[in-house]
């Protein structure tokens, strides 16, 4: 039987901690941090994510602004929004929640926020910082697991770690944070991805598995060995006629079977994705301080 890491109550920590900040700065007179983000599109997911973020924001005293576009914007009318939030000095700091919609090239809309802006942490020069280890905006799904890691007190130095997944958002900077120097960190990591070979000989070799790849109950009990730390990033929507919204969110591991072998694991939902809106909220607050300072 597994200990659960509870991303709500974790996250709920994380944003009151944050809540008591600013209040303090607008005890001493001070705006408080500004955060907004861009939707294109009405891809169902992609609001329900945007529409917590901007609640967090607001139940934590930060202002948000929210910027809702058509899905047949182009995507030089999507750069000149961005450019306006580049050079908004009452901002400190904007996401564009992706997907976006096929026409529109990720790479060029994420090349054009400014790297002092990119609170999501996925502009190349945060990137590289990161992988650096240098003081940066850390993508926010592996900064919420590192910390997740880091305020239950799991040691990982010297531990195998398998990442399952590859992605840009998630799977590669878990890698990198999970291998870099300090506490969470310092672990041997393997990342494997769609062409890894025998991905189950690897994962029961694991001491921790992050998974994020996003099948559903893909990771069984027996691809774990007894006493690993799982964490699960997946989520998906999976139907469900039952339910009154008609699906249920599922994760990649097989909760019922694995949380039997763990030692700890995180459950879906209610893990991962509570803590990747604290961290957007903690990456915020770095770059109003930058600005402050
Ligand atoms: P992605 O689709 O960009 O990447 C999936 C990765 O999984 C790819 O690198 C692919 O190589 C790998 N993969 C696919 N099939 C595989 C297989 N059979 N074996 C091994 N690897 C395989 O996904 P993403 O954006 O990283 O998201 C992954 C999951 O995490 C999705 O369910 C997504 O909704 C979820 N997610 C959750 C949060 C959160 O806050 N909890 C944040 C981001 C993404």
């Amino acid at each position: 039987m597994s200990i659960i890491l509870d991303g709500k109550a974790t996250s709920n920590q994380i944003k009151e901690e944050l809540a008591e900040q600013v209040l303090a700065l607008k005890a001493q007179g001070k705006r408080p941090p500004h955060l907004a983000a861009v939707l294109v599109g009405n891809d169902g997911a992609s609001l329900t994510y945007v529409g917590s973020k901007v609640r967090s924001c607001q139940k934590i005293g930060f202002e948000s602004t929210l910027i809702q576009l058509e899905d047949n914007i182009t995507q030089a009318e999507l750069l000149a929004t961005i450019e306006k939030l580049n050079n908004d000095t009452s901002l400190d700091g904007f996401i564009v929640q992706l997907p976006l919609p096929k026409h529109i090239d990720e790479e060029v809309v994420i090349d054009a926020i400014h790297p002092d802006k990119d609170v999501d942490g996925f502009h190349p020069t945060n990137f590289g910082k990161m992988a650096l280890g240098m003081k940066t905006f850390i993508p926010a799904t592996p900064f919420g697991i590192m910390e997740l890691l880091k305020r239950y007190k799991l040691d990982i130095s010297g531990k195998h770690a398998v990442v399952i997944g590859r992605s840009h958002i998630v799977g590669r900077p878990m890698s990198i944070l999970l291998s870099n120097k300090g506490n969470p960190g310092n672990a041997t990591v393997t990342l494997t991805h769609s062409r890894t070979q025998n991905l189950a000989d690897i994962t029961k070799e694991a001491d921790i598995v992050v998974s994020a790849l996003g099948v559903p109950n893909f990771l069984t009990a027996d691809m774990v060995k007894d006493g690993a730390i799982i964490i699960d990033v997946g989520i998906t929507r999976v139907t469900d006629a039952n339910h009154p919204k008609g699906y249920v969110i599922v994760g990649d591991v097989h909760y019922d079977q694995v949380k039997e072998k763990a030692s700890y694991i995180t459950p879906v939902p209610g893990g991962v994705g509570p803590m990747t809106i604290a961290m957007l909220l903690q990456n915020t607050m770095l770059a109003y301080t930058r600005n402050a300072s």
